[in-house]
């Protein structure tokens, strides 16, 4: 086989969730929700199987939901962006941050990615043949922090473009629009692209999410990813988009059509539905107020334990220091699996092999989760304290 296929078993999370499972563990692991999605989102799933369009979409995705895309996300981007020329739908955030990566890397090209990091980026960015830079956020004062001046030192000559994903997975940093500016700033001066991986947006706790696109001049740079799973609680449809300017969106599209040509029309009818629903903002908000709350039942269940959680402001995922557990995390996240039978990802999983010299131990928890889940969890964290 291909040797840039080396190096690629199961990831992670599909690890955790099958350990999990295989030994009754509750899975704060792996970040999906484990109760049904709201009424009117099985509804309109219903109604489109029923009656909605089962052959395929156009390859960029139904115009209905790229129309509905372009309202939904005009707030945030500040501009509504052309359904016809800027916006893509894909199957998942996931293929649509592999088809921008493949429409912008060239080989050799450098990626700046902020350290911890979901595990995907790297990988799509190597499978392009460019590598990658890491630049970390550090944890100081209950806060993470980017030292700019350490992005700015980071750019060299073959630099081409940054990941940025707020809010933020592991950490739940949602990035104000102080660093937004700062950022953008070495952005520009550097003449980079941005990938603005947005997927929690919808769900932030204190401060409100801002896109890196909306600041003057960032529009003709930067692809903004967006998800229905996280949106609507349905990580399984595997819905998700990509805007982009007109030129990165034909490339990215070009790409796109040979991965699954065209992600499925009757979800992909049914997001449009979503979106356009008078329930949809009420949904919203009721399900980042009671994330708010399962956030701080979580926080104060690992505060329970003895470990050291950092509060996250967005997503669903809280990091907490676990040294009273052990040094190596990977270790410890594999004995708590087995007892007392709670499933979390290990904090050195989202740092490069080269960057885990020195790291403390720390577990990621998920708390989108129903709160007998949470309380299930926090009874055998007890355990531990
Ligand atoms: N985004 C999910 C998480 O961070 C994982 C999704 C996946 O397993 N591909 O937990």
């Amino acid at each position: 086989t291909a040797t840039r296929t080396q190096g690629f078993g199961p990831s992670a999370f599909s690890e955790t969730t099958r350990l999990a499972l295989e030994h009754g563990a509750v899975n704060l692991g792996q970040g999906f929700p484990d109760e049904p999605p709201p009424a009117f989102v099985l509804e309109a799933a219903r109604r489109a199987a029923e009656s909605g369009p089962q052959q395929y979409a156009p390859a960029p995705g139904l115009p209905a939901l790229r129309q509905a895309l372009s309202v939904w996300m005009a707030p945030q981007l500040g501009y509504a962006a052309d359904p016809e020329l800027e916006v893509t739908v894909a199957s998942g955030a996931t293929e649509a941050a592999y088809a921008a990566v493949l429409a912008l890397v060239e080989p050799g090209d450098e990626v700046i990615v902020l350290e911890p990091s979901y595990d995907m980026y790297a990988p799509q960015i190597e499978l392009a043949g460019g590598q990658v830079r890491y630049v970390p956020l550090e944890a100081q004062g209950g806060r993470w922090v980017l030292d700019i001046e350490r992005l700015r030192a980071a750019v060299g000559p073959r630099t081409r473009g940054l990941v940025l994903n707020t809010p933020h997975n592991p950490t739940g940093k949602v990035f104000s629009p102080q660093e937004l500016e700062s950022i953008a700033a070495v952005v520009q001066d550097c003449d980079l692209w941005v990938l603005a991986d947005e997927v929690y947006d919808r769900l932030t706790y204190a401060v409100p999410h801002r896109s890196i696109a909306a600041l003057p001049g960032m529009r003709e740079r930067t692809v903004t990813l967006g998800s229905a799973g996280k949106t609507f609680a349905v990580t399984g449809w595997r819905i998700g988009w990509a805007v982009a300017p007109h030129s990165v969106t034909t490339a990215l599209r070009g790409v796109r059509q040979w991965t699954s040509f065209a992600a499925p029309s009757p979800l992909q009818a049914a997001v449009a539905e979503c979106m356009t629903h008078p329930q949809a903002s009420a949904f919203l908000e009721e399900q980042r107020r009671s994330y708010a709350r399962r956030r701080d039942l979580l926080v104060a269940a690992l505060r329970g334990a003895g470990l050291d959680p950092l509060m996250p402001e967005g997503g669903y995922f809280v990091m907490a220091a676990a040294s009273k557990l052990g040094a190596d995390d990977a270790e410890i996240a594999a004995r708590l699996i087995r007892d007392p039978g709670v499933a979390a990802m290990h904090g050195s999983m989202f740092y490069a092999p080269d960057s885990r010299a020195g790291l403390k131990p720390t577990l990621r928890f998920a708390f989108c989760k129903r709160d007998e889940t949470l309380e299930a969890a926090a009874q055998r964290l007890r355990q531990l304290g």
